[in-house]
């Protein structure tokens, strides 16, 4: 079995002073396939040293320096693609075509920063000021299991682009993927001590960076819940803190809808990443007078979805991350049943014809209403909610009833009637007839689905506090 017993500080793979083993698993199977040794509280106080002691030098590179250094830092990850892509398949189950993808977006994100940091301008006259745009010190950067390696370069991208240095807490269930990065990082040559990384729990690594008075910034993707803690742990340092937190995404099919497409896109949008997806579009909107028509298209479409082994290329729903959220997310299922939910598509236990590992059968709900639990909570698994609305008023009213606001996703033939409904969604991002990425465009949430955004330069400057020097 392999054993993962190194973490990464100031330019060096050194043994963890922190004694637990953690096992990783293979969803698929439930197997146990590695062992970690997890850091503790003293690796991370060594690894904020390091990032604090590499800040001065760093910060004062040139952006050519940077970029530079981001672009072998993308090659140097390019370069572990496929080793990359089987490891997410292991430890994570994502299906073989989501993890390739995973791999190679893990790679693009730090050539994607090269290019902003490329044409990004830290300085500008204002009046009688210079406003110069400054790195702002040492940043812990804490990434959850569902897109771990993507999540430490994008990240780690914007925090050197910034001129930062960084102590990273990745999420100790990725462990396969980010000892793949690391090693990939390693080789792109930066000054020792720019990043570090620190494999432990979030209670004892996560909770020193949280806390720690020379971390000037916290970048965390995760739960709501343990975003609100950070923020909490966060205010006694006045620490700069960006949040990416969950979502309950609603998918708004317009009457105008052609059903045909719209159908197997909300399918796609409600099943991405097997379901453990903060955009997934969960709440599935349908004008009342059509609810028969499409529910017999979302039996029909469902049927094509296969969950199962993740190595086969016909699989797009792969096994929950683990038996925790095996069971979470059978017990909202259960919960649908109980407060009336129609069970369309799906229910409880394993899918037909498989007997081991923590798969979830793909499941629609129909006559949903927007108070029901599973409308309400982000249940991180491929559970989907038909819910009808009668008018687009009260389409928009039931999309925006929700404490989250990461993403939704409208479905119409009518563009400029879609664009207009919009511009009255609370959602950081509203994608149009399309489950695209734009990789510039700024990415976060409204209300509990975070603060901040992520990406481009809206990115960068998450990372940089302006500064006026009047003369
Ligand atoms: P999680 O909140 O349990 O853990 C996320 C990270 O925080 C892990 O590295 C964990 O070890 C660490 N952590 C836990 N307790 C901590 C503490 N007290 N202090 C500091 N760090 C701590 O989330 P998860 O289960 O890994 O991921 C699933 C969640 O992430 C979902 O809610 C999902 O919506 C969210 N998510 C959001 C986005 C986004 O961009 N908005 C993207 C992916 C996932």
């Amino acid at each position: 079995m392999q054993q993962i017993n190194q973490i990464y500080i100031n330019g060096q793979f050194v043994a963890p002073h922190g004694m637990e083993l953690f096992d990783l698993h293979n969803p698929a199977t439930a197997k146990v396939i590695a062992q970690v040794k997890l850091a503790d509280e003293q690796d991370a106080l060594d690894a904020i040293q390091a990032a604090k002691q590499a800040f001065p030098g760093f910060s004062r590179t040139s952006k050519a320096t940077r970029v530079d250094y981001l672009k072998r830092m993308h090659a140097a990850v390019a370069s572990v693609e496929a080793e990359l892509t089987a490891a997410i398949i292991e430890e994570y189950g994502a299906p073989v075509s989501r993890a390739a993808w995973m791999a190679k977006h893990a790679a693009n994100v730090l050539l994607e920063a090269a290019n902003v940091l490329q044409d990004y301008d830290f300085t500008q006259r204002i009046g009688i000021a210079d406003v110069t745009m400054q790195p702002l010190g040492v940043a812990g950067l804490i990434t959850p299991w569902n897109s771990n390696a993507g999540f430490i370069c994008g990240k780690l991208a914007a925090a050197l682009a910034a001129g930062c240095t960084a102590v990273i807490k990745p999420s100790e269930m990725s462990a396969l993927q980010t000892a793949i990065v690391t090693r990939a990082l390693h080789q792109a040559g930066l000054p020792a001590g720019v990043f570090n990384i620190v494999t432990g729990r979030g209670e004892t690594v996560g909770a020193v960076l949280s806390t720690h008075p020379d971390i000037a910034k916290i970048s965390f993707t995760g739960s709501t819940a343990v975003g609100k803690h950070i923020l909490r742990a966060g205010a006694e340092t006045l620490k700069r803190i960006t949040l990416e937190l969950g979502g309950k995404s609603p998918v708004l099919i317009l009457d105008d809808a052609d059903l045909k497409q719209a159908i197997p896109m909300a399918l796609q949008a409600g099943f991405m990443n097997s379901g453990q997806a903060c955009i997934a579009g969960t709440r599935i909107l349908v004008p009342a007078n059509r609810l028969a028509e499409i529910e017999a298209m979302f039996v029909e479409h469902a049927a094509n979805i296969r969950a199962g082994d993740p190595q086969d290329p016909n699989t797009s729903v792969g096994p929950m991350v683990s038996f925790k959220q095996w069971q979470r997310v059978q017990r909202y299922i259960h919960l649908g049943l109980e407060e009336g939910a129609h069970l369309l598509v799906g229910g409880p236990g394993l899918p037909d014809g498989i007997e081991a590992g923590w798969f979830v059968k793909p499941t629609v709900f129909s006559r949903v209403t927007n108070q029901m639990t599973i409308a309400r909570e982000e249940i991180f698994g491929p559970v989907l909610s038909i819910i009808t609305y009668k008018d687009e008023a009260e389409a928009l009213a039931i999309a925006n009833d929700t404490p989250y606001g990461l993403q939704a996703y409208i479905l119409s033939s009518n563009l400029p009637k879609a664009r207009a409904l919009a511009a009255y969604i609370d959602a950081g991002r509203v994608l149009i007839n399309t489950l695209a990425h734009e990789p510039r465009a700024p990415f976060g949430g409204f209300k509990q689905s975070g603060i901040g955004r992520e990406y481009g330069t809206f990115g960068l400057e998450a990372f940089l506090e302006p500064k006026s020097v009047l003369a």
